[in-house]
């Protein structure tokens, strides 16, 4: 067992709720910190989504065990005294360097010395943020997918400066939440989970753009040859169109083709996937 009790996430949005909420089911006593009030309230209303969700989908939590884990959520406005006693921080605030270099800033200024810092970004690489911190030693990655009860990879990658003891601590960490704990030995560019699924989802896309197959025999195609559940059309309306398209936006001139054909003929028609009732399929 790690010496972590009390973890404090920063950022109540789509995955910081989650990870939040996963790290509370587990017995864990978390502070849920954002930016004001009102958007604590909002928060609230997401915690409470969570515990339906967990109820429905992850077994046994509806045996008192989803309501119990909400009672063990506070929720705070203020940095100073969210992480006062905190053991662990998960920040899961938008994927802007700029905005996580100045929290980090603040954060190691008022965090007690003990805490280990852990980012949960898609795209930025630890060590791009570990100098902001004030405690490379102690700064690391810990990186979630979404729909954290159920794909509950959790990769754990630190910069040339993370302590192994840290290090080993958050992969443990990460086990006792129920996560399948995937350690990185060096730093990479989209992790182990990203590294392969963005050039698979790019090669999907690839193929519908260019007018080769229809998405849904692109994704009959993987499923029946490799046994695999989904295909990357069905991967994409569960992760939502808005992400791919601002990760192509940010590629070669390739890309940003994909990211054209994207737009025009789904996004811009409200067909951003799953959550919003249809994407590449309806539902
Ligand atoms: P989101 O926009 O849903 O939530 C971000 C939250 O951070 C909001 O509640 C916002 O109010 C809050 N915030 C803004 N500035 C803040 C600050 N200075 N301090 C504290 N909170 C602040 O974003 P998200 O999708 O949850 O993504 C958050 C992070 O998680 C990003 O780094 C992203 O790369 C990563 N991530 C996202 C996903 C995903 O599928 N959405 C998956 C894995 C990792």
């Amino acid at each position: 067992m790690t010496d972590i009790k009390k973890v404090v996430v920063l950022g109540t949005g789509v995955l910081g709720s989650q990870i939040a909420f996963q790290s509370a089911y587990h017995g864990f006593d978390v502070t849920a910190y954002d930016i004001n009030d009102d958007v604590l309230e909002q928060a609230k209303g997401r915690f409470a989504g969570l515990v339906d969700t967990y109820k429905n989908e992850v077994k046994g939590a509806a045996d008192g065990k989803a309501d119990e884990a909400l009672t063990r959520v506070a929720y705070s406005s203020d940095l100073a005294d969210a992480v006062k006693d905190a053991d662990l921080v998960i920040e899961a605030i938008p994927e802007i360097l700029d905005l996580k270099r100045s929290t980090y800033a603040t954060l190691g200024d008022v965090a007690p010395a003990k805490t280990i810092f852990a980012t949960n970004s898609s795209t930025l690489l630890p060590s791009d943020i570990a100098d902001s911190t004030g405690r490379p030693d102690r700064f690391l990655a810990l990186h979630f997918a979404n729909h954290v009860w159920a794909f509950n990879t959790a990769e754990i990658m630190g910069t040339a400066q993370t302590d192994p003891a840290v290090f080993d601590t958050v992969v443990e960490f990460a086990g006792e939440i129920g996560m399948v704990p995937i350690p990185i030995h060096k730093e990479k560019a989209g992790y182990v989970l990203n590294s392969m699924l963005v050039p698979f989802l790019n090669a999907g896309l690839a193929l519908a753009a260019g007018g080769y197959a229809a998405p849904e025999d692109v994704d009959k195609t993987w499923r029946i040859g490799t046994g695999a559940p989904m295909g990357p059309f069905q991967i994409y309306d569960v992760v939502g169109l808005n992400t791919p398209y601002n990760i192509l936006m940010n590629g070669g001139d390739d890309e940003q083709k994909l990211a054209a054909w994207l737009k025009e003929n789904y996004i811009d028609k409200g067909k951003l996937g799953l959550a919003a009732g249809e994407g590449f399929y309806k539902y």
